[in-house]
């Protein structure tokens, strides 16, 4: 199995190289040569996770090893089913994804990846250190994901302050020497000016073999199809299947399972007041705006970077094409794309519905009404749009974090506050290590190269 960058000017690759790399040396994000077909479902989650991602993997990993590595993963997880599915009204259901270490959907491809890495590392006798910045979720997960690996050092950098009390504790209690969580003076958009930059400095890269886990990972987007294959196939006819959605990535998953033979009817993208996704899907208008905070925080992003991937495959794989668009993109602001490959494209697949806050708490109160279940704010902006969507025939919505991660918004709409499952019920009184720094390139720079043991 080998692998091509959506920008079109990179070396092909195979997936231990792409895992690795992250973003291709064009810029552009890797994507297999071809799609295989989806292998039929296995005895348990991780049996099918494991012949999924093998037909990506290919001769990379033996696959005694990747099965084993995939079972490793999957036993964090505090269901049995791993990613269960739970009827909430006719024709409505959710597939809980918040049954991992973190309680958000990103463990499920983080767990993997984090093994992945290890074992890849191993292979190799190679060292990195992984770099990120985090609103909160993505950097929990990744580091529960790498905590005990003797090859990773890992620095998540977050803005102080500014995350929930939950996220922040997930990332400053983790005891373990190889895991750094630093407090930034500053906002998200401050890390992440400051990994980019960190990312460009060619020295700190090559002395510190700098690596990413976050959303355009393709091991992360391969690990993801999983659960759509196994939710599509558990339940008869095929159904529709609503994301709640911020970069993208989770969704592509979707369409992915779907081209490749799983027995999805439709995707539906469910955004909050930062919009861009459903606009574009709505009105053709792929415009940027200025990201406003909601109850649905992992969702705040107006730049979904994993939409590349699609646009690719909507290019007809021609990565001239894609680079050109996505330069116009960032200089304009504005994405043009032609009328007749949207409507093949777009139309054809997905529908999207933008649920403001006042619908997200409204909406976890008549769930909770309605099932005695408790939801999140980002699980209820999915809810809301599958009700709202005219389509018809049953409606998987992924439920991608546990409500106890967003216990303020669930309190505000049901006057019930969560509360956390009991392997992290102390989470509360654990002891915290935090590195806090300024917003400053040189310092944070520093502490990257004092902290990591790549050539030690
Ligand atoms: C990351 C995240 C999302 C958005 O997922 P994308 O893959 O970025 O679209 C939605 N909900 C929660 C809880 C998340 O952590």
């Amino acid at each position: 199995m080998k692998y091509v960058s959506t920008r079109g000017g990179a070396p092909e690759l195979g997936f231990a190289d792409v895992l690795l790399s992250g973003l291709a040396s064009d810029g552009g994000l890797y994507v297999p040569t071809e799609w295989p077909e989806l292998p039929p479902l296995g005895d348990d989650y991780a049996a099918t996770a494991t012949s999924i991602m093998s037909a990506y993997i290919g001769n990379d990993i033996p696959h005694q090893v990747l099965a084993e590595l995939v079972r490793d993963a999957y036993a964090t997880f505090r269901h049995p089913a791993v990613a269960p599915l739970v009827q909430i009204d006719d024709d409505l259901w959710i597939q809980e994804l918040f049954h991992g270490p973190t309680l958000a959907f990103k463990d499920l491809a983080l767990q993997v990846v984090g093994r992945l890495f290890d074992h890849v590392l191993a292979e190799r006798s190679e060292r990195v250190t992984i770099v990120g910045a985090t609103s909160g979720d993505t950097g929990s997960a990744a580091i529960d994901a790498v905590k005990g690996c003797d090859n990773v050092d890992i620095v998540i950098l977050y803005p102080h302050g500014r995350t929930s009390e939950v996220q922040r504790r997930q990332m400053t209690t983790v005891n373990s020497p190889n895991v750094h969580a630093v407090a930034i003076d500053g906002t998200f958009d401050d890390c992440q000016d400051l990994v980019k930059a960190m990312f460009a400095d060619e020295q700190l890269r090559e002395d510190c073999n700098l690596s990413a886990v976050n959303s355009i990972n393709w091991a992360r987007v391969m690990a993801q199809i999983v659960y759509y294959a196994t939710a599509s196939q558990s339940l008869a006819g095929s159904p529709t299947f609503c994301v709640p959605t911020g970069n993208f990535g989770n969704v592509l998953a979707g369409w992915i399972a779907r081209s490749t033979g799983a027995p999805i009817d439709h995707l539906l993208i469910a955004s909050n007041a930062n919009d861009i996704l459903s606009r574009f899907v709505n009105d053709r208008d792929m415009s940027t705006a200025d990201v406003v905070p909601t109850l649905s925080p992992s969702m705040d992003i107006q730049v979904s970077s994993n939409f590349e991937r699609l646009l690719f495959e909507m290019n007809g794989r021609d990565g001239g094409l894609t680079a050109e668009q996505l330069q116009r993109f960032r200089a304009t602001g504005t994405l043009q794309v032609e009328e007749g490959e949207f409507a093949e494209w777009i139309s054809s697949t997905f529908t999207a519905e933008r649920v403001d806050d006042d619908q997200t708490l409204s909406e976890i109160g008549r769930v909770y009404r309605e099932t005695g279940m408790l939801i999140d704010p980002h699980t209820a902006t999915g809810t809301a749009a599958a009700r709202r969507s005219d389509r018809s025939g049953a409606v998987i919505c992924l439920a991608t974090a546990h409500p106890a991660k967003f216990p303020d918004a669930v309190e505000r709409a049901t006057r019930i506050r969560p509360e956390l499952p009991p392997a992290l019920g102390d989470l509360m009184e654990r002891p915290e290590q935090i590195t806090r720094l300024a917003a400053d390139l040189a310092d944070v720079s520093a502490f990257v190269r004092q902290i990591s043991r790549v050539g030690r």
